[in-house]
């Protein structure tokens, strides 16, 4: 195996996910071996879900989250192949990967749909969804990325909830990357339901994802979920009676996630969060600042989880990571044509003070400093 780190080595993983764990949820993943069809489990599932819940203020009132096995995708897919009509269109809105994603999912599970496509360094362009809109009177509901990861773009969701409120469309999101940190007004974006994932602004880890959706989808006459394991109605039907679930779920990603949910919490919840990686963000910003390192997209149009940076001339991005990783940073490539110009910062996990100035110093000391 190549590169392996060293068995004792703390490696700070600037990535979108899995993060560096705080050892108190690291701690949690070896809580014990516990059987998932027992009451004690079922218990944690529910207050799990409830925690989800309460993460922000504005979900508290008429949402109701199920946990399921898997990534970020499949809670996504699960939400779509769950709460996007048969009957009825659901308009997606892309610039990037995750939003294009969310269209071949809707493809494959044979939903009518549309795209709204945009460029991936492109803001939305509400022209272009009133565009859609206007064309198509079948237009019932639109799926979006919140914080688009490709890019580190915060989508404008306020101004998108806008015209989902006052046309009556039902917002499908997915908030895989900003469930945690950045702000969510449900009500006002006409919110149906989100998806999200334990292991990045919560700071869990990686096995167990997420859908939030609010009670009247609940309670809709069940449609075709296209699918036996991603249907959530199942899931819902049986978490929120006792706690059990319809498949097996990952017993220690589950104890991890709860003690990620008491910490988050603790610290002040999702506010403090997206202040604390504002104030990352900053700092490595300033640094490769220093360096002649420009940002991809203007410092306001980023989200406060992911920054990407144009990779100077002539440096690859190979180099530059086999150099950080030797310092024990992993950082982000680019995706798709973005591969070859971009690199990718996230200031998610456990990050402490030390490393951040560890950090700061090993990207001036690669990349130069032009003062
Ligand atoms: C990480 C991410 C996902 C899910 O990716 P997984 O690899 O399945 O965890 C989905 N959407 C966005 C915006 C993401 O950042």
């Amino acid at each position: 195996m190549q590169q392996r780190p060293a068995e004792n080595q703390r490696l700070i993983l600037l990535n979108p996910g899995p993060v560096t764990l705080t050892s108190r949820v690291r701690g949690a993943l070896a809580a014990g071996d516990w059987c998932h069809r027992e009451p004690e489990f079922a218990a944690l599932i529910r207050d799990i879900n409830l925690r989800l819940g309460q993460v922000h203020g504005s979900l508290v009132q008429d949402y109701c989250a199920v946990t399921l096995a898997g990534s970020g995708t499949s809670a996504v897919e699960a939400m779509l192949s769950s709460f996007a009509p048969d009957h009825g269109t659901t308009l997606v809105v892309a610039n990037g990967v995750y939003g294009e994603r969310m269209q071949r999912m809707l493809a494959a599970h044979g939903k009518p749909h549309r795209l709204a496509e945009h460029d991936w360094t492109a803001g939305i362009d509400l022209a272009v969804i009133e565009k859609c809109l206007q064309s198509d009177p079948s237009i019932s509901h639109l799926a979006i990325v919140h914080h688009e990861t490709t890019t580190g773009r915060l989508n404008d969701i306020a101004a998108v909830g806008r015209l989902c409120q006052a046309r009556g469309l039902t917002m499908l999101l997915d908030a895989v990357s900003s469930f945690g940190a950045e702000q969510i007004d449900a009500a006002a974006w006409n919110l149906g339901a989100l998806a999200g994932t334990a292991n990045k602004c919560l700071h869990g880890a990686p096995g167990l994802s997420f859908v939030l959706a609010r009670n009247d989808l609940w309670a809709s006459p069940a449609l075709k979920a296209g699918s036996i394991y991603l249907d959530l109605r199942a899931y819902y039907a049986s978490q929120h009676r006792d706690g059990y679930s319809p498949f097996t779920l990952p017993v220690q990603i589950a104890f991890a996630l709860h003690e990620a949910l008491l910490e988050h919490a603790e610290e002040g919840g999702a506010e403090a969060r997206r202040q604390l990686y504002l104030a990352r963000a900053q700092r490595i910003h300033s640094a490769l600042s220093v360096c002649g390192v420009a940002t991809l997209l203007r410092p306001d149009e980023y989200s406060s989880v992911l920054w990407s940076y144009r990779l100077p001339a002539r440096r690859s991005y190979a180099e530059l990571h086999a150099a950080l990783k030797a310092e024990g940073f992993i950082i982000y490539a680019g995706q798709g044509d973005l591969g070859r110009q971009i690199f990718r910062i996230a200031h998610m996990g456990d990050i402490q003070e030390e490393d951040l100035i560890r950090l700061c110093t090993a990207l001036t000391g690669n990349l130069g400093t032009r003062l």
